[in-house]
């Protein structure tokens, strides 16, 4: 390994199960750019150490996964505004003067995955409903918000999680509790599962979804299965549906471009590359 080649990773513990080795090899490989992307296994009491040695052996930066999402707000120089709000960073930038930044991508690649997924979707199609409260739900409740959409539920099983968020992020933002998820899906145009609920070796998410209508863009946060229970009936009720695949492809695209100088594609073959 040469140290002139820009050298970039994922930290994170486990970390073998990650998909981004494989999706930053195939982008590396698509654009012909010579540089190394490496799963990076660091424990919690080692991180600190291992991202203040990072720099030093010459990697530009790195996407930084659990546990280590929240504490590593603590240990970078600066992070956005964006990452302070929603309480937790994905990616690292190391700049030439010795600098760590961190910001967070997740909102980011949830709308661009939307966009891409749903191209009629539209801020103002109405009523969002954000099933969860947990660590997914924050980026997504600050892209919602930052995009302009006006009404949000917020239906989390442990209701007073629902609560601290709704006091971070505001008014626009309705806690609802979780035995109402299916008359708010009702109500709403977008319907969005950041829980994770129908997730592999998870229970399903049962809610009703018998108040689903064509139109309505429904998306899960959980990509594993593809197809979710949620997104089946979506889709069989006519709904548009967007995957959670894409949004894993999409966070990665702003550190791509930054360590590597190209804004990397997401399209069919980009999927394939993290697939089996
Ligand atoms: P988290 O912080 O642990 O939050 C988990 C959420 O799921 C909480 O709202 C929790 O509710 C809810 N939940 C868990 N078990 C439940 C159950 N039995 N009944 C009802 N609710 C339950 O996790 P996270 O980081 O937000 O991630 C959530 C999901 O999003 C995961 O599947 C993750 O893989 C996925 N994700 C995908 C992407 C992507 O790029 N596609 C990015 C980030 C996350 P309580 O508060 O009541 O416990």
């Amino acid at each position: 390994m040469s140290s002139s080649l820009p050298i970039a990773g994922v930290i994170g513990d486990p970390i073998s199960h990650s998909k981004s080795p494989k999706l930053f090899r195939h982008w590396l490989d698509r654009y012909q750019i010579s540089g190394h992307y490496i799963p990076l296994k660091v424990a919690e009491q080692d991180f600190e150490s291992v991202v203040r040695t990072l720099p030093k052996m010459g990697f530009v930066g790195a996407n930084v996964t659990i546990p280590h999402k929240e504490k590593v707000l603590e240990v970078a120089d600066k992070a956005t505004d964006r990452a302070i709000l929603i309480g937790a960073a994905n990616t690292l930038i190391f700049t030439n003067d010795g600098q760590i930044r961190a910001d967070n991508t997740d909102g980011y690649g949830f709308l661009a995955n939307l966009r891409q997924g749903a191209p009629k979707w539209v801020p103002d199609a109405g009523p969002a409903v954000v099933l969860g409260a947990g660590g997914a739900a924050r980026a997504v409740l600050a892209t919602l918000i930052e995009t302009g959409v006006s009404t949000i539920y917020l239906c989390n099983r442990t209701r007073g999680r629902a609560e601290v968020l709704q006091q971070s992020f505001g008014p626009r933002v309705t806690v609802v509790d979780w035995v109402e998820a299916g008359n708010v899906i009702e109500d709403s145009q977008t319907i969005i599962n950041t829980t994770s609920l129908g997730m592999i070796g998870q229970p399903e998410l049962r809610v009703p979804l018998d108040g689903l209508e064509p139109g309505n863009v429904v998306t899960d946060l959980v990509y594993a299965p593809l197809e979710t229970r949620l997104l089946r009936e979506a889709r069989q009720a006519g709904c548009d549906v967007v995957d959670g695949l894409g949004m894993l492809l999409h966070q990665a695209v702003p550190g791509f471009e930054r360590w590597f100088g190209q804004r990397p594609e997401v399209d069919h073959d980009t999927r394939l590359s993290v697939l089996g």
